[in-house]
């Protein structure tokens, strides 16, 4: 069966563009474009032959349809040859229950869905690896591209040198110099990247790489490409398939250039049309107060973006204050009676701490997501009876220093920290290590 997918422009002109064309925004109108896929020819396989070809693939060792991506191949990019994939096995995240957090929330099942469990630490490997094995594709049909070039905060750099460096592509990374955690600048330093250090904050970035992209053929990375939504999809359909196809009521997101909830809604759509599952869950964008321009449209009944100079945040992956795909998360929370919360810096760290006290190592962003969370569990909106899954987007290894200043109590914007656990400094004395220790276990 020929399954096929094309560009389309999100505000509705008419046209469609390969995938394996050069293009960015719909050249009628300047909006975004979308992947849109041929959903009569997928209804042509049942709903339950779907389940069982993805239950089969999950997790395989077959690759690359192991890949929690690649194993929804004919739902992301149907047309991509299988030998031009470069996957890292990415996705097939754990759905990781935290019993102990949703006791304190007063909430029933509460599950993180581990996303930053991933090659390059965190949920851009899912986009990532679509859009390189995209651009793979196209070079090996003789496409000419300098290289990939994308702005970052600092995970998307880190997947595309990861994910290039797998491609033998060159990639461009710019970044906002000093406002990324070392480990993210040392990612893809590492893979080979040229790295470009801007003294500019993420949207100064993001104006010159769309300029770079336009001018000296480089090909864009950034969320603007809707390729790497399509990977990013697959977060929604294997949440459900997790959940043995039963969508959870809520769905909890930290969001910045907002290009994840729109892929989370997509990926819900198309479960939804293909009777995979048989309705939606509400959703919840959770962003840094610091950087929170789509809490302000939300507040004013989804007024028009206005865009704001972010403020530092220590979830510095999504301190954008101008979010390219504004206009698709905006679609996506409508459609799914969604909500926008904010956290402060307080609010993100201690619920990130929180949290990890069930076992995990949270990233600042999935503090947010958690701090919203317990603000909606505080005012009831959701409640004991509520599944929800909150969505992880990095591993907290890559901010060390976050955490580490966290328990030390060294973070300015967090000076009395609610979970702090220190080290007990002893002397080599039996006595002393057990009078501690029974002291502590009491
Ligand atoms: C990119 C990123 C986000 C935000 O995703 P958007 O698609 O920009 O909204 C959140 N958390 C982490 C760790 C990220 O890297
Ligand atoms: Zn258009």
């Amino acid at each position: 069966m020929a399954f096929t997918a094309e560009f389309r422009c999100i505000a509705g002109c008419a046209g469609g563009y390969a995938l394996e064309q050069v293009i960015y925004r719909c050249p009628r109108c300047g909006d975004l474009l979308e992947v849109v896929h041929d959903v009569a020819a997928l209804r042509e396989r049942s709903a339950e032959a779907w389940k069982a070809l993805f239950a089969e693939r999950w997790r395989s060792v077959d690759e690359p349809w192991g890949s929690g991506v690649w194993g929804k191949h004919e739902w992301v990019a149907p047309q991509l040859e299988a030998r031009h994939v470069v996957s890292m096995l990415e996705g097939g995240t754990h759905l990781t229950p935290v019993p102990r957090l949703a006791r304190a929330l007063g909430l029933g099942d509460v599950r993180v869905k581990q996303c930053g469990t991933s090659h390059s630490g965190s949920f851009k490997d899912l986009g990532m690896t679509v859009l390189v094995s995209q651009v793979a594709q196209m070079i090996a049909r003789g496409t000419q591209l300098r290289a990939i070039a994308c702005a970052s905060t600092g995970d998307t750099s880190a997947a595309l040198a990861a994910y290039a460096a797998a491609a033998g592509i060159r990639a461009v990374v710019i970044l906002p110099r000093g406002k990324i955690s070392t480990a993210q600048l040392v990612q893809p330093l590492a893979a080979g990247a040229l790295v470009l250090a801007i003294d500019t904050d993420f949207d100064g970035c993001m104006r010159i790489v769309q300029d770079l992209a336009d001018r000296e053929g480089v090909y864009l990375a950034n969320s603007m490409n809707s390729l790497r939504l399509e990977g990013q999809k697959t977060v929604a359909i294997e949440i459900a398939q997790q959940r043995h196809w039963r969508v959870p009521d809520w769905v909890v997101i930290p969001g910045g250039n907002l290009g994840n909830v729109s892929a989370l809604g997509a990926g819900f759509e198309m479960l939804l049309a293909l009777g995979l599952v048989d309705r939606r869950p509400r959703i919840c964008v959770a962003q840094a107060e610091h950087a929170s321009p789509l809490y302000a449209s939300y507040k004013a009944n989804w007024a028009p973006l206005a865009p704001q100079k972010a403020r530092p945040t220590l979830a510095s992956a999504i301190q954008i204050g101008n979010p390219v795909s504004f206009a698709k998360a905006v679609r996506a929370l409508r459609a799914f009676d969604g909500v926008v919360e904010i956290a402060t810096e307080a609010e993100l760290a201690d619920a990130s701490a929180r949290a990890d006290l069930d076992g995990l190592f949270t990233c600042p962003h999935t503090g947010v997501a958690l701090a919203a969370l317990t603000k909606l569990a505080a005012r009831g909106e959701v409640r004991r009876e509520h599944d929800v899954v909150v969505v992880s987007t990095a591993s907290g290894l890559k901010f060390a220093d976050f955490k580490v200043g966290y328990h030390e109590a060294r973070l300015p914007a967090v000076p009395a920290p609610a979970h702090r656990n220190a080290p007990i400094d002893l002397p080599d004395r039996y006595d002393a290590v057990r009078d501690a220790m029974l002291r502590a276990l009491d």
